[in-house]
């Protein structure tokens, strides 16, 4: 096998994190490339996909000379994307319109119709696992038919963020199984389109890309692709995962029925298992990054950017001195000095609506019980303990309705640096959790990774829990125990009475 070293994108919604990874995972450099979202209308959110493709491009070119590696060490490239959008492409690869991306909702009308033509929302969502939005991938595709049709005319394929950037490498149009899967005409168990239903909802089958596995190589650098990125015509291309799946590989959780929270700016608990039970609860059930196995994903739409909220709101003054240099590190000081209950306040995390624990586009957050006796301290504590109790909601549900147990949790992405919110985590669900060498490239790492399997570096996805190291651990303490259960059980509480008076103030404004 020529070459040393893996390249892997983790292409998110504000910018790409790019890694150097030696066949085993180990990371040896990291660049990361920001661009932006552009919002043309009120609940859209677009992006450019030139854009993508420049960050690709040019921190792979940052990567190979700060590492001082030469293109003839690379052993392959592979991406992990942003799922859930949509880049309509002409015959020769030319996008036809910006990339309509997961933010983006402006499908809710063609998701309504789509939930009356199977029946009804509350079937849809017995079937599916929630009710569709207008931010999924069916209803866009509605959206572009009834609203754009010359352009889905002219369109040769729609392809997805990894499709673009996968075609833009090697002249091949696919879609990897993950982003298939979330589509929602793909059979997970015989791994095909499901042409009863894209028949019955007049999907165009032949604009729909060739669908292969994540760790397929898809072919090799072109050589003007080659010439972008700096690295040798016919370089490998491995095909591919969504964010979510890879992250689950970069986790180490990849055994049968393992899992991991994501502490990202949305979060979610991901558990892989060779069943595909019918989604529930605002739980989905996707394709796993392992060919053999599916996904549980239960996604809770506002995590850390709840965290980030209160830094922008409530820790201004500290955010501009230069004194201060992180205020995280700040605001995780500042919440051991508060007692566990944050005197009793709840908050609730739901910022932007929520899919899981409840599947609600309505509702928002809420501090509840607040009194003249309250600092601003004890609101950033009920932050960090909100979310925890939005976990530990998840938890529950994919306890009690899949039957998952797990005593050690892993827990990625940037919250992870917070040691303070991972003891918080802990302490409210009950439940060790642990966190790995880099919590914040678990995505990139968990791609190099599916390459690596991909090119028999390891013979399956459950040798890499070797391979992911865990480095810290945080042990439920039982001294909180009760007053987290007490808080817990008014913490679920506070949806069910409210619920109703948040559709009145919000269902007016969309
Ligand atoms: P994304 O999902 O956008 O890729 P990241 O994994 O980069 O997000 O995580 C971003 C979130 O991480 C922020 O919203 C913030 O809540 C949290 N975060 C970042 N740095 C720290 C830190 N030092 N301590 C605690 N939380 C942090």
């Amino acid at each position: 096998m020529s070459g040393k070293y893996i390249i892997a994108h983790d292409v998110g919604t504000r910018g790409s994190k790019a890694v150097l990874t030696d066949p085993q995972g180990w990371v040896l450099g990291s660049a990361v490339e920001s661009y932006q979202v552009q919002y043309p209308h009120p609940h859209w959110a677009e992006q450019e996909p030139e854009d993508w493709w420049q960050a690709v491009t040019s921190s792979t070119q940052r990567l190979l000379a700060e590492c001082q590696v030469a293109p003839k060490d690379i052993l392959c490239m592979i991406f992990s994307t942003q799922m859930l959008g949509i880049v309509p492409v002409d015959a020769e690869g030319t996008p036809l319109r910006p990339g309509i991306i997961w933010l983006d909702g402006r499908a809710g009308p063609q998701a309504q119709q789509l939930m009356r033509k199977l029946i009804h929302p509350r079937i849809f969502a017995a079937v599916a696992g929630a009710e569709a939005t207008g931010k999924d991938v069916l209803p866009k595709l509605m959206w572009l038919q009834q609203n754009e049709p010359d352009l889905v005319a002219r369109t040769h394929k729609f392809l997805d963020v990894n499709g673009y950037l996968v075609y833009r490498s090697t002249g091949r149009m696919v879609v990897d199984w993950t982003a298939a899967s979330v589509i929602g005409v793909f059979n997970l168990k015989s791994k095909k389109w499901d042409d009863f239903l894209i028949w019955f909802l007049g999907v165009p089958k032949d604009k729909l890309p060739h669908l292969l596995p994540s760790t397929e190589k898809v072919g090799g650098l072109t050589a003007s692709a080659a010439r972008d990125f700096g690295l040798l015509e016919g370089t490998p291309i491995i095909c591919g995962a969504g964010d979510a799946p890879a992250a689950a590989v970069g986790s180490g959780a990849v055994g049968e029925g393992e899992g991991h929270i994501y502490l990202g700016t949305s979060g979610w608990v991901g558990v892989v298992t060779e069943k595909s039970p019918t989604g529930r609860h605002g739980v989905a059930t996707i394709q796993s990054a392992d060919p053999t196995k599916c996904f549980l994903i239960a996604e809770t739409q506002t995590a850390g950017i709840c965290l980030q909220w209160i830094a922008d709101q409530f820790y201004r003054g500290e955010q501009s001195d230069p004194a201060v240099e992180n205020v995280f590190a700040l605001m995780d000081a500042a919440v051991q000095e508060v007692q566990a209950g944050a005197g009793r306040t709840i908050f609730t995390p739901w910022m932007y609506g929520e899919r899981s624990p409840v599947s609600d586009v309505y509702v928002r957050s809420t501090f509840l019980n607040l009194s003249v006796d309250h600092q601003r301290e004890h609101m950033l504590r009920a932050v960090y303990e909100g979310v925890a109790y939005n976990l530990r909601w998840i938890l529950e549900i994919m306890s009690r309705k899949f039957g998952w147990q797990q005593e050690a949790i892993p827990i990625i992405g940037g919250g992870a640096r917070s040691h303070a919110w991972l003891q918080i985590i802990a302490d409210v669900t009950g439940k060790r959790v642990e966190t790995v060498t880099h919590p914040l490239q678990a995505g990139a790492i968990g791609a190099a990774l599916t390459a690596a399997v991909g090119l028999g570096v390891y013979p399956d996805f459950e040798t890499l829990k070797e391979v992911i190291q865990v480095t810290h651990t945080f042990e439920p303490r039982a001294e909180n125990a009760s007053l987290y259960d007490e808080l817990f059980d008014a913490y679920k509480k506070v949806y069910r009475a409210l619920k109703g008076i948040y559709r009145q103030l919000n269902s007016g404004s969309r």
